[in-house]
């Protein structure tokens, strides 16, 4: 520990006897270190302090101001960037899992605690036949991914998740608790949407709520030897999409197979027309997850498997639809793979993002992100390796070089985005910087207007901030 921190968690201990977990309860602090989805953000904290509402949390962050201790939050621990929500023997987590309201209002608008997983918000809206654009995980947690724009299974249907957030309840550096919507503290409402934890812990999340979305989903595996049909497959239903906001897809390049999501907001009695060029495939190898009438829990809940403890390396990048970008993609991604050690797997996905979930986004009032209104994939190359340190370097390479090749034909060709999702970049990747220039000073403006002092940008661990992400 630090001086700092020693002293935080001096107080810590005093105000919150039973919430606060160091070094010296070896079980509750193992428990606590290995909780990240990412073995690479399974680093030993200076301590973690599980709170439980907002005044307490108000309490716990007044206590590390003013001690001037470096802090980060974390709800589910599901960002593989070491540093996010994890922390090193210089800094405490504050751990806002257990924020778990959930309260519906008589207007429709779920009330819901930023601890929540989508798994925990599914479930419960389900029960009164309602969705909300969430997640396609059951696991992942409201705060990172809302605060980061949020890709649901159908984006273009009702937009991003950060779009169908009609208010942030959100605990500012100097303690006072807030709203941001269409009409209070405008600025920091579309700053939020997107912006990540830049400019203060959000409690709570009132979300749009639509009635049940039905959805019809199979996930296939076909030979990533066909790469040519499947890209080709993949691009005819993005162009479909642009027509029929209900489509949803992922194309997944795996280690020896392709996994490919065919999803549709809706449950009709014909197979949607749309996927025949996958069903016309000669490649199929197997169908992980038969034709299934659902919702967005139950697919949820097929994604959300518990997955093996990995270390894992993500970076993105987007560009627009092309078949011979999306092939040399491929290519690059073979030749990458055949360079790696044994254990380490590379794989990437394709996903698709359209016109109507752009515009779904702006007719909310828009977000901080700055989307180009074109058709476009959101590209996600993971790494996933056993623990041992010796294939750091080398996997976290082969994620950068994914990312760097795709940019690189990208431009050649014209197709390069600026934009960076925050939910699937790396930590060194300048997300905030890629919104544009005008989206970087309103966010300037608003933390500086909302955080005076910078606490946000001094005292928070990691993350993509302002202080060096531009
Ligand atoms: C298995 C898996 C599936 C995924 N599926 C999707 C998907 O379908 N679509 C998509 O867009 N993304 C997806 N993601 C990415 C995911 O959205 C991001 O990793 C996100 O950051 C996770 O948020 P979290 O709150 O669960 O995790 P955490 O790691 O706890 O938090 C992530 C970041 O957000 C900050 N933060 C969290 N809560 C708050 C808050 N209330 N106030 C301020 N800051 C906060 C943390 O400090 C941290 O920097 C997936 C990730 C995984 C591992």
């Amino acid at each position: 520990m630090t001086a700092s921190t020693t002293a935080a968690f001096d107080q810590l201990k005093r105000a919150f006897p039973d919430k606060v977990v160091t070094p010296d309860a070896v079980s509750e602090y193992n428990t606590a270190v290995s909780c990240p989805w990412s073995q690479t953000c399974w680093t030993p904290a200076a301590g973690y302090v599980y709170l439980s509402n907002a005044q307490e949390l108000a309490e716990a962050l007044d206590i590390v101001k003013r001690v001037g201790s470096k802090f980060t939050i974390r709800t589910t621990g599901h960002n593989p960037n070491s540093g996010f929500s994890s922390a090193d023997h210089t800094a405490i987590v504050l751990d806002i899992r257990q924020f778990q309201s959930k309260e519906l209002s008589s207007d429709g608008v779920a009330r819901v605690g930023s601890g929540n997983t989508w798994g925990e918000v599914y479930v419960w809206l389900e029960e009164k036949k309602l969705s909300a654009i969430g997640g396609r995980d059951q696991q992942v947690g409201l705060g990172g991914f809302l605060l980061g724009g949020g890709m649901g299974a159908l984006p273009n249907l009702y937009g991003l998740g950060a779009d169908g957030v009609k208010n942030f309840e959100i605990l500012l550096a100097d303690g006072r608790l807030v709203n941001a919507n269409a009409t209070e503290n405008t600025d920091l409402y579309c700053a939020l949407k997107g912006g990540g934890s830049n400019f203060g812990i959000v409690t709570r999340f009132d979300l749009e709520t639509h009635p049940l979305i039905r959805v019809q989903y199979t996930i296939n595996l076909y030979n990533p030897e066909d790469y040519v049909e499947i890209i080709k497959a993949t691009i005819a239903v993005q162009e479909a999409m642009e027509n029929d906001p209900k489509i949803g897809l992922f194309t997944n390049f795996n280690n020896g197979f392709v996994a490919v999501g065919l999803l549709y907001g809706d449950t009709p009695t014909e197979k949607p027309p749309v996927f025949e060029p996958f069903h016309r495939l000669e490649s199929l190898m197997a169908t992980a997850l038969p034709s299934t009438d659902g919702t967005l829990l139950s697919l949820a809940q097929a994604m959300g498997h518990a997955q093996e403890p990995k270390k894992r390396a993500i970076c993105s990048v987007t560009t627009k639809v092309s078949q011979s970008l999306y092939e040399e993609a491929y290519k690059s991604w073979n030749e990458t793979c055949k360079r790696l050690p044994a254990g380490c797997v590379l794989h990437y996905t394709i996903q698709p993002m359209g016109k109507a979930g752009i515009k779904a986004g702006k007719d909310r009032g828009e977000n901080i992100m700055g989307l180009e209104d074109v058709p476009q994939c959101w590209w996600v190359f993971t790494c996933e390796w056993p623990k041992d340190d010796s294939d750091d370097a080398v996997a976290q390479k082969a994620v950068d070089t994914m990312a760097k090749s795709v940019e690189h034909s990208a431009k050649e060709k014209g197709l390069w985005l600026s934009f960076q999702c925050m939910s699937f970049a790396g930590a060194s990747q300048k997300v905030l910087g890629s919104y544009g220039a005008d989206n970087v000073n309103r966010m300037q403006e608003t933390a500086a207007k909302y955080d005076p002092e910078g606490v946000f940008q001094k005292l928070q661990y990691g993350g993509f901030l302002l202080r060096d992400n531009i």
